[in-house]
């Protein structure tokens, strides 16, 4: 017969899945958390009463049997809540990989705790799934406090290179994965066990160092997968179906998007993760310059008037709107304008921002109507019959290097044809770079102009001016 703690993982499961069915849609996402969460509740209640925990509690009380997971179970929770609170939505994937980094410390940290608890009982294939874990374990946690370093400035977050780096990389790899085949051959070889446990912590910094950052969500995601099979692997480890298939739906999900994001930005996994993308390009910046091209700029007014003439608008918002914290107004222009008349609608790149669907979440806390924002492959074909392209805040996403510079490093990378638009206002506050470190040819084109200043600001005016 099936067991109340069975049960309990069965149902959690059953809502994890239901919970991911529901985030493949922005007007079901909320009610898929809410699902996911409940699933939480139902695998912390089967791991709270499972035998394993429980098998002394006659002996030694309720109070002997929880205090550890009670004082952690506050602990967790109050740092959890704590992040959730002070943690703004523009630092989410620096966030995120703190989160990763944490789960592959605890994925490899049972593993460890395992090999030296039953030491001596291991059989093969429990020491095939604990060496995975503690690998897959360590990587995470390495790769993921890398992100996080180079997502939040600490550590330089453009590729760092070195000589006959991949091969050397892709050697020590094949050498941890051989570590690991012989430790499951011959469980009782400690210093196997812990060489193998100690690789993957080097293998996690040097593959993260040298990709860039501009390929840091795709790093992030991947890193998120690995997270996702090291539980995996722990719940083989322990006999725990839940973590079994939570992790299995974990490394799936973050593998697909993962595949996603590198189509969003044209790119193959393998020139991802070794071909040290994200420097700044030398070339590009020489090239405008030699164009000699000067940017037009526009005050508030001219930015008012060209929006007030204008038939048809198409919102471009980048990691900038975020920053500034502009959809609100964004909002307030856009009621402004259709009143007036004009189709106002938004492009949403998948990697605009700083993390996937940033700033549909940044849209919808403003209110604007799901319908309203389209993707790239939906809208790209209008910016030629449309009046004004406004970019708020992005550069990368709007960058037409992706199309027309083969040395450029973005080439390749579908971008946003605001350059198409019959004019294009820029809202940014200097002539800086976005996350790639290259220039916009954009910014120079004949048809665009740019109105300097924190795009909250010059929106509040503009809306002003409109009034
Ligand atoms: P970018 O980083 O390319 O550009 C953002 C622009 O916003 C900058 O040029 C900056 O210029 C401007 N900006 C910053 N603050 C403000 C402000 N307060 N007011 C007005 N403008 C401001 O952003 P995009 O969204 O165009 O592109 C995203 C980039 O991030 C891509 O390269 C992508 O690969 C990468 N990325 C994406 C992730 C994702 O999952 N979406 C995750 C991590 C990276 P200035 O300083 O002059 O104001």
């Amino acid at each position: 017969m099936i067991s109340q703690v069975e049960t309990l993982y069965l149902i959690a499961s059953f809502l994890f899945i239901l919970g991911l069915r529901g985030l493949t849609a922005a007007h079901t996402a909320r009610r898929g958390l809410i699902l996911a969460e409940l699933g939480m509740v139902f695998a912390i209640w089967g791991t709270l009463i499972h035998p394993d925990i429980t098998r002394h509690l006659d002996h030694i009380g309720w109070f002997q049997t929880y205090k550890w997971i009670l004082l952690t179970f506050f602990i967790g929770s109050a740092i959890g809540i704590a992040i959730s609170a002070l943690i703004p939505m523009t630092r989410m994937p620096e966030r995120i990989a703190l989160s990763h980094a944490f789960g592959g410390l605890a994925a490899a940290l049972v593993g460890v705790s395992e090999y030296y608890r039953e030491y001596g009982h291991i059989d093969h294939t429990t020491m095939g799934a604990l060496g995975f874990e503690v690998l897959f374990g360590g990587l995470t946690f390495t790769g993921s406090l890398m992100a996080f370093g180079k997502l939040s400035g600490l550590i330089p977050g453009r590729n760092i290179t070195w000589p006959l780096q991949n091969q050397s990389n892709i050697l020590m790899f094949g050498g941890t994965f051989v570590l690991l085949v012989l430790v499951t051959i011959d469980p009782s070889n400690q210093v196997l066990f812990y060489a193998m446990a100690a690789m993957p912590l080097l293998l996690g910094i040097l593959f993260v160092a040298p990709i860039g950052g501009a390929d840091m969500p795709v790093v992030i995601t991947l890193l998120n997968s690995y997270a996702g099979l090291a539980a995996s692997a722990t719940g083989f480890a322990l006999n725990n179906n839940v973590l079994i298939i939570a992790g299995a739906i974990d490394g799936a999900s973050g593998f697909i998007l993962s595949v996603v994001m590198s189509k969003a930005m044209n790119r193959s996994f393998r020139n991802v993760l070794f071909g040290a993308f994200g420097k700044v390009d030398e070339g590009d910046a020489a090239k405008v310059a030699a164009g000699g091209e000067r940017v037009q700029e526009a005050s508030v007014g001219d930015a008012a008037m060209l929006l007030s003439g204008a038939g048809s608008v198409i919102v471009c918002p980048g990691y900038g709107m975020a920053v500034a914290q502009a959809q609100h107004v964004v909002g307030e222009l856009a009621e402004i304008l259709e009143a007036n008349g004009t189709e106002v609608r938004y492009a949403i790149h998948p990697v605009a921002g700083r993390m996937p669907g940033h700033m549909n979440v940044l849209l919808a806390e403003a209110n604007i109507p799901y319908t309203s924002l389209l993707e790239l492959e939906e809208i790209n074909d209008d910016f030629k019959n449309t009046d004004v392209a406004l970019v708020v805040g992005a550069n990368d996403v709007v960058n037409p290097a992706a199309k027309n510079n083969p040395a450029s490093s973005i080439y390749g990378m579908p971008v946003l044809n605001a350059d198409l638009a019959r004019s294009c206002i820029v809202l940014k506050r200097s002539m800086r770079p976005g996350f790639a470190g290259i220039e916009n040819e954009l910014f120079f084109a004949p048809n665009t102009v740019l109105t300097f200043g924190d795009a909250k600001d010059t929106l509040e005016k503009v809306v002003d001016a409109l009034r």
